[in-house]
């Protein structure tokens, strides 16, 4: 049972939304299948918060379940995507913007030499997988489970039977024919992945990984576990990828290899990139990205790659999360936004845990923070619903599943932490 009371207007156009859209929504997790309910129908979001139908205000920790580093409708991003709209909204053909948001990336992740453009971060994954398989000639890839890399054939698959079997496709339309080639393994398993690269390593075209995981909560890898990952690659002549779409940008200024100091073959970008709008890319040393069209034999292309409003929007992002001290204050937002749900359970009596890395955070139902996707599928689920539905009550929009993560921006401010805290420790009681 949720506290929920579902409001009028959201529930209208959650019913007339299922007429002509599969379950409402054009992402699943908007639909609140995991929590129940109805979901909220956004109009509008300035800094930290955002509007429902209801004209009910939240304050909001999912920002786009990302990009929204800078808080919602930051003026410069706004000026800048209007002042690049009112000259042309796409033009197939390059522009200086792109040239600029490629050497941008390049200058900040040392790791990355040259920089495609893409729409997405589904398209970035998928495309560094192809070149990884291109320049290297073999076909085998190595995920880990619990880690999200967008929705390309061969990275839906889940574990097989047994460990080094190949993997399951997690959604029907996958032919098991795409998925033999991926094999996923436990994250943080250091002899797992020493015992694939001993039985297989010279067909492993690539291995791909969140660096800090967020799409099982979060979850941090071990840097025993990254480490041994770069070094298997580089003796067995595989390619790392770190897909940072949701941690580049989002954990620090260098992202996770940066906070590592661990370097990747190639790295996905998504999310915070954008600034809100459709920009994703991928890169690295530059041989690797010359095997790429028009220059290499590694197809790939877009119609609205690098597409000039999109890229005013994050090239106005990058530049703005080089402020001053921007990482350090959006740390200490997430730690003081974790460090009071902790407390606020602990005074409820509530198994609760919390983690923050720069401005992502995890709330776990748990006596201890999770480190891999069992462990974290071990937590309560249902009180989890229970204290989502409590906190959305109260203006908190938390994300809508136990298995993800939460984000915070610069704008979210002592007013917005200390009601989120204040609100929790009335939400605990009750569910406690
Ligand atoms: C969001 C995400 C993707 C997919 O990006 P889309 O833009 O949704 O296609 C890929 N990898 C990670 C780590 C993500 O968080």
């Amino acid at each position: 049972m949720t506290t929920e009371q579902a409001t009028s207007r959201n529930d209208t156009l959650f019913a007339r939304a299922q007429l002509t859209t599969p379950g409402g929504v054009n992402s699943p997790v908007r639909a609140f299948r995991s929590v129940g309910g109805t979901p909220r129908f956004i109009t509008r979001a300035l800094g930290p918060h955002f509007w429902d139908a209801d004209g009910k205000r939240y304050i909001d920790y999912i920002g786009s379940w990302g990009p929204a580093i800078l808080g919602h409708a930051r003026p410069e991003v706004v000026s800048a995507v209007q002042a690049a709209a009112a000259n042309g909204l796409s033009f197939g053909a390059p522009t200086e913007g792109e040239i600029e948001i490629a050497e941008e990336i390049c200058r900040l992740l040392p790791s990355i030499e040259q920089v495609r453009l893409v729409s997405s971060g589904t398209e970035a994954t998928m495309s560094a997988l192809r070149l990884a398989r291109g320049a290297t000639g073999r076909d085998k890839i190595v995920k880990f489970e619990g880690c999200y890399h967008g929705h390309a054939d061969s990275l839906l698959v889940k574990a097989g039977s047994g460990l080094l079997t190949f993997g399951n496709p997690t959604s029907a339309g996958v032919p098991e024919d795409f998925v033999k080639h991926t094999l996923v393994l436990d994250y943080n398993d250091v002899a797992q992945l020493e015992d694939a690269f001993a039985t297989m390593g010279d067909e492993i075209a690539c291995v791909i990984v969140e660096p800090v995981a967020g799409n099982m909560n979060l979850i941090r890898a071990t840097p025993e576990f990254l480490q041994s990952m770069r070094d298997l690659c580089t003796k067995h002549g595989a390619v790392l990828i770190f897909d940072e779409v949701m941690c580049g940008f989002r954990v620090g200024l260098q992202g996770a290899q940066g906070m590592y100091g661990i370097q990747p073959d190639l790295t996905a970008l998504g999310k915070v990139i954008g600034g809100g709008m459709p920009v994703a890319a991928f890169g690295g040393r530059a041989e690797l990205m010359q095997k790429m069209a028009p220059i290499g034999p590694v197809y790939q292309a877009g119609t609205l790659s690098g597409n000039p409003v999109a890229v005013a929007a994050g090239m106005t992002t990058l530049k703005l999360i080089q402020e001053a001290g921007f990482y350090e204050r959006l740390s200490a937002t997430a730690n003081r936004l974790v460090a009071g749900l902790t407390e606020a359970a602990r005074e409820a009596g509530i198994d609760f845990c919390g983690d923050a890395v720069g401005g992502m955070f995890g709330m776990y139902f748990s006596k201890e923070v999770p480190g891999s996707y069992s462990e974290m599928m071990a937590g309560d689920k249902e009180r989890f619903n229970r204290f989502f539905h409590g906190m959305l009550d109260e203006g908190v929009y938390f994300a809508p599943a136990m298995f993800e993560a939460g984000f915070v921006s610069i704008q979210h401010d002592d007013a917005a932490i200390d009601e989120t805290i204040e609100a929790a420790r009335r939400v605990f009681k009750r569910i406690g």
